[in-house]
């Protein structure tokens, strides 16, 4: 781990976060995220979509000292998931991130990042933390990079060289005044690779990081509202719930063939009623799409 975060037990602090199952941590200084106008200008450009809800709290985003009045200092923490893809025995899967045998990560994760919140103030009694696992308005991606755990790859995700971009990204923001080696942000890797970009099935992949949402599958298959735009069952290939063809390919990933049979058939989901899901999955990441959304991304791959 890149030093400690000061004289006060931060190799500790690492210890645990790292017993925790946390695969990297950082500490970003609190202020601008960068890329703040990279993203101000894809939801100028509406190339957010339907996610409306984005549009909101720009001034948050701008600042993490307003989300956490006299935030120093953003813990930026990577939690891995299995590169193993949940899959039903007729051969259908979902992405990876989806986790259907395990609680939603959000709930998992806020619960760990509280352990270590509680470190924090142990060690700088009277400062304060906020947990924020997709819970705020925080430019996860952005602080993870200026805290240098990874690179910005070219299929706009997160990816540390020696283990991917299987892993979720959680914040804890802090008032405590954490001593940190400045880190060094990580150029990126990609080189001349162009395997997430040939991959994608829509070209949701624009050049230079111009990534539109709208196209994108992950988006189209959980959040999108209304019918799927037609063609799109076409494009999904195997996967009727999120697209992790963009990762798949990517060489920091490794082999990415492996499957975990833990799904029923879509047949299965296209009979089950709201209380069977809820019952099933309520609690775990597939609740946020929910049945009727499963059902229509199963029926639009089955359309001829
Ligand atoms: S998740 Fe799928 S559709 Fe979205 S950018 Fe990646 S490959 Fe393209
Ligand atoms: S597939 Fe290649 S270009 Fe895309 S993120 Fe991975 S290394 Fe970069």
């Amino acid at each position: 781990m890149p030093g400690a975060l000061d004289g006060r037990g931060g190799e500790d602090f690492f210890s645990k976060a790292y017993a925790l199952g946390f695969a990297r941590v950082g500490v970003a200084p609190a202020g601008r995220p960068p890329y703040l106008e990279a993203f101000q200008e894809w939801i100028a450009e509406g190339r957010h979509g339907g996610m409306t809800w984005i549009e909101r709290h720009r001034a948050l985003r701008a600042d993490p000292g307003t989300l956490l009045p006299g935030c120093r200092a953003v813990i930026t923490l990577a939690f891995p998931y299995s590169s193993k893809k949940p899959a039903t025995p007729d051969g259908f899967t979902m992405a990876r991130y989806t986790r259907p045998r395990d609680p939603d990560y959000h709930r998992t994760l806020r619960d760990l990042c509280r352990d270590l919140a509680r470190e924090v103030v142990l060690r700088y009694p009277g400062s304060r933390c906020r947990v924020c696992v997709d819970s705020a308005p925080v430019l996860e991606r952005s602080f993870a990079w200026a805290a240098g755990i990874g690179f910005w790859g070219k299929n706009n995700m997160l990816i540390i060289p020696d283990l991917g971009s299987y892993f979720f990204l959680a914040e804890i923001l802090t008032t405590a005044p954490l001593e940190f080696p400045r880190a060094q942000p990580m150029e990126s890797l990609c080189g001349s690779c162009t395997r997430c970009l040939d991959a994608c099935p829509t070209g949701a992949l624009g050049s230079d990081h111009r990534f539109d949402a709208r196209r994108c599958l992950s988006y189209l298959t959980i959040e999108h509202k209304g019918p799927l735009p037609a063609g799109t069952g076409d494009r999904m290939g195997d996967c009727f719930l999120g697209c992790d063809a963009c990762q798949e390919v990517c060489p920091f990933n490794g082999e990415s063939g492996a499957r975990d049979i833990c799904l029923p058939t879509p047949d299965t989901f296209l009979e089950m009623d709201d209380t069977a899901f809820d019952a099933a999955y309520g609690s775990t990441a597939l609740a946020r799409a929910g049945i009727v959304k499963i059902r229509e991304n199963i029926r639009a791959m089955e359309r001829p």
